[in-house]
């Protein structure tokens, strides 16, 4: 049986050791070196929610430390105009092409950059996907660790290549909306993980998120192992900043916080809005109490020094000591001039929107990656692509616009319209959003449309025109818990499309035998309904697109590009066909345990393990042409020894006085002649008054660092994890008559009898490349030592298993069932 309790690890690590980010260390200890106790504790704690224009706002030290702006999310600047609202998390995965995931980033980045952002609160690789109906698997990008981490490195790099601070969330382990524990001191869920699964399943992209040098993680709402996300040591202060080098800061969810010193002491950084309790209350758990509590010995003021430098070190390895733009916008208010406080509407009227447009050509990004996700799930008779001249007649609410407009519904808490993302905190506004229906009619003048769901006479009569096309649009949405939609809190209620979906498909298929059936979806969809209807000729499957959802749409459908997307989960037949995994629990009570039992076991792990046929398979798509894999090769470069290379020792980090700061650097300033309510200031009334004392800290608790993990010893773990052990090369051959982009997939099967239970298969490599017709084109993978090894549980290491028998088996094809290549490391090809 598994013990599922977080142990203790303890002191928390100190930031700096890591030779990619000595320089703005050194320059942030300069910097450090200058603070008042008050300065530190406003850099750790935001003035409080709304209290400042962005979702976050530290407090500013005036000459030497700006207020940091933190907007979401990850698919856009929210709560701001003139910017781009990219597809979702989950549409960028279904395009399974790095260079786009980074094209999309970039964008987004000098977008908040240009709004004058400094921390943008994504990417979201936490979910994962472990349960379909999670709500907010959608703000990631798709169900498989290794999908999910290609992403999340090309992400970051995106973002920080544009000089934005990248925050990875949420940390971790996230992976459902009920009691997910915001607000709430009670009833919140703990996912009960063992340390395989998590280094392999969900810590996975975390890592590739920290390789690529993330300047922030967002520690999470849930507990883990029953400790919560933000003070959780084992997880903090372990896993992320010692055995991952992290060398960034963790800053907390909003209001995840849970405790004062014992988050300090457990690695958290930054808290976020600032307030504690409640939205809006003016009372932190840090700020004023963080000053108490270093005045009175409790935190360390080497923690808190460490806490301060990892932000400020943050600033300069972003760039954003020089130039920076100003904040332009306010996510509060949609008029010029604002109180300057919303939060107790307070404070003068000053100028809160400037309405910079940084949209640049960002629109043809957006337009891209919705396009290459399109995922063609079948195409018979070749129905598809459609020709202008084709009778078309089209059905479904989400062809069209919402009637309130495509930001009728704060955050986007409802299901009106064309779905172009999920509800909750990781939406934007629209700029505009481009809808199904403008964009057939634009290009068929023979297009007639009824966008209702609720099967009617007139939707039956349409549909039987002769010759017609008839194009059935459904969808599927979820989004954050704090909005529920149609019933659903966050989560989805069920894996069924929404609005009666199957009922309006299956009505329209009856009378038009060229029914074609259009899907924006957070996540599967169960299709049995009318899947293998004769007449469903075809299933396209347009995820969650953003603004350019029509034109994304048209530029497949009428052919002017062919379908490349692939899923980036699996589409079941059933509920069940995903286990136990599948269920969301929505009862109990305290601390409510979600026990993964099911392991490495999630998506098509599960379904190959157990044998399921899925309805699609992972990684499945089609194309308007056809494509043969050939002439699989494998290489053997590296020394794929049991163990890796020894780690690298750390580097010397930044060193600063230990002595307790004077009271008098937290009495509130004469220049403070009136308090702002509500406003999280780092004063206290007294502080002279505060003595030192003997404390009871958590069982561990120990000043003397840990020795350095086996496993660490640069940003995402040893740096010989990514040594290439093999390489492959394959060529793919264009065999149909148009240009098209393929993705070639390659999937490990380990070893028999290595002593470590190992999925079927496991993604390791994907290349997503354009081919004329006739052409070949030769894409090669690079196989890590991390790609071939297990997380050994004892050794508390990566491990290529010693025993086994038969050698690695790399299989290679285009889903994760249609692997028609294999070369194995001892028998071949
Ligand atoms: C969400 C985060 C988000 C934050 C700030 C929280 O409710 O979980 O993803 O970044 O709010 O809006």
């Amino acid at each position: 049986a598994q013990n599922y309790a977080s142990p203790p690890y303890y002191p928390s690590p100190k930031g700096g050791w890591v030779s990619d980010w000595t320089a703005s260390y050194e320059k942030a200890r300069v910097l450090v070196n200058k603070l008042t106790l008050a300065g530190k504790v406003n850099i750790t704690t935001s003035v409080g929610w709304q209290m400042g224009r962005c979702v976050g706002n530290t407090g500013p030290v005036y000459g030497l430390f700006p207020s940091l702006c933190a907007q979401d999310g990850p698919l856009g600047v929210r709560y701001a105009d003139l910017i781009t609202a990219f597809p979702a998390g989950i549409t960028t995965g279904a395009t399974w092409d790095a260079d786009l995931m980074y094209a999309r980033a970039n964008a987004m980045g000098e977008e908040f950059r240009g709004k004058g952002v400094h921390v943008l609160l994504g990417p979201s690789v936490g979910p994962l996907g472990r349960s379909p109906a999670g709500g907010r698997n959608w703000e990631g990008f798709g169900s498989d660790p290794y999908l999910q981490g290609v992403a999340a490195y090309q992400s970051v790099k995106g973002i920080q290549d544009a000089g934005v601070q990248a925050t990875i969330k949420h940390f971790i382990a996230n992976e459902q909306e009920h009691f997910r524990g915001d607000g709430q001191v009670t009833n919140t869920i703990s996912s009960n993980v063992d340390d395989r699964t998590m280094h392999e399943t969900y810590l996975w992209a975390f890592s590739e998120g920290v390789r690529a040098g993330v300047a922030s993680v967002m520690c999470s709402y849930n507990m883990i192992n029953g400790s919560y996300g933000c003070q959780n040591s084992k997880l903090l202060n372990g896993i992320l900043k010692d055995e991952l080098g992290f060398q960034g800061y963790v800053m907390a969810d909003w209001l995840a916080q849970r405790s004062g010193v014992g988050a300090a002491l457990a690695g958290m950084d930054q808290t976020q809005p600032g307030d504690g309790s409640g939205w809006a209350d003016g009372v932190s758990m840090w700020g004023p109490e963080l000053s108490r509590s270093v005045l009175n010995g409790s935190v360390p003021i080497d923690r808190l020094n460490d806490a301060v430098t990892r932000i400020v070190a943050a600033w300069y390895q972003l760039g954003q000591d020089t130039n920076y733009p100003d904040l332009s916008f306010s996510s509060w208010s949609s008029s010029d001039y604002d109180v300057q406080y919303k939060g107790s509407n307070s404070g003068a009227s000053v100028l809160v929107n400037s309405h910079i447009n940084v949209q640049a050509d960002h629109a043809d990004i957006a337009r891209a990656v919705a396009r290459d996700a399109i995922t063609l799930l079948k195409n018979e008779g070749s129905v598809l692509p459609l020709k202008s001249s084709d009778v078309i007649r089209v059905f479904g609410s989400d062809a069209g616009p919402n009637p309130s407009g495509p930001n009728g519904c704060v955050d986007r808490g409802c299901n009106q319209g064309v779905l172009g993302m999920g509800w909750g905190s990781g939406t934007a506004d629209y700029p505009y959003l481009s809808t199904p229906i403008d964009a057939i009619t634009a290009r068929a003048s023979n297009t007639q449309s009824i966008l209702t769901d609720a099967v009617t006479s007139a939707i039956t009569t349409m549909a039987s025109t002769a010759n017609a096309k008839c194009l059935v649009f459904i969808s599927s949405d979820s989004g954050e818990g704090y909005i529920t939609v149609e019933n659903n809190a966050g989560d989805r209620n069920d894996l069924f499309s929404w609005h009666n979906g199957d009922a309006l498909v299956v009505a329209v298929a009856n009378v038009c035998p060229n029914t074609i059936v259009v899907i924006h979806s957070v996540g599967p969809i169960i299709m049995e309904k009318w899947a293998d209807l004769a007449s469903v000729k075809a299933i396209v499957l347009a995820h969650l697109p953003g603004q350019e959802a029509g034109n994304a749409l048209a530029d497949v459908l009428f052919g002017d590009v062919s379908p490349s997307g692939k899923l980036p989960y699996t589409v079941g037949k059933q509920a069940s066909d995903w286990g136990s995994s599948v269920a969301i629990v929505t009862s109990g009570s305290g601390a409510i345990p979600s026990t993964f039992t099911e392991g490495l076991y999630i998506d098509y792990k599960y379904f190959d393990k157990n044998n399921i046929t899925p309805r699609y398979a992972f990684g499945f798509g089609l194309s308007y042409t056809t494509f043969a894999f050939s002439d699989l090769k494998i290489s053997a470069v590296g020394t794929p020894t049991e163990l890796p290379p020894a780690r690298a020792a750390k580097l010397a980090v930044p060193t600063y006085a230990t002595t307790i700061p004077a009271a008098t650097e937290v009495s509130w300033p004469a220049a403070i002649t009136s308090r702002i309510s509500k406003y999280v200031y780092p004063y206290l009334d007294s502080p002279t008054t505060i003595t030192t004392g003997t404390y009871p800290y958590p069982t561990g608790y120990t000043t003397t660092p840990q020795p350095a993990p086996a496993a660490g010893g640069a940003q995402g773990g040893n740096p010989a994890l990514w040594d290439v052990m093999y390489t492959a090369s394959v060529t793919i051959t264009n065999t149909g008559s148009v240009k098209a982009k393929e993705v070639a997939q390659l999937y490990v099967e380990f070893p028999a009898n290595t002593g470590f239970d190992t999925p079927v298969r496991q993604l390791r490599g994907f290349s997503k490349v354009e081919i004329a017709p006739g052409a070949s084109a030769t894409v090669t993978f690079d196989i890590t030592r991390k790609d071939i090894s297990v997380w050994d549980v004892v050794r508390q290491n990566w491990v290529i298993p010693a025993a086994g028998t038969g050698g690695y088996t790399f299989h290679v094809g285009n889903s994760s069932r249609n692997l028609p290549l294999k070369c194995n490391t001892v028998s071949g090809c």
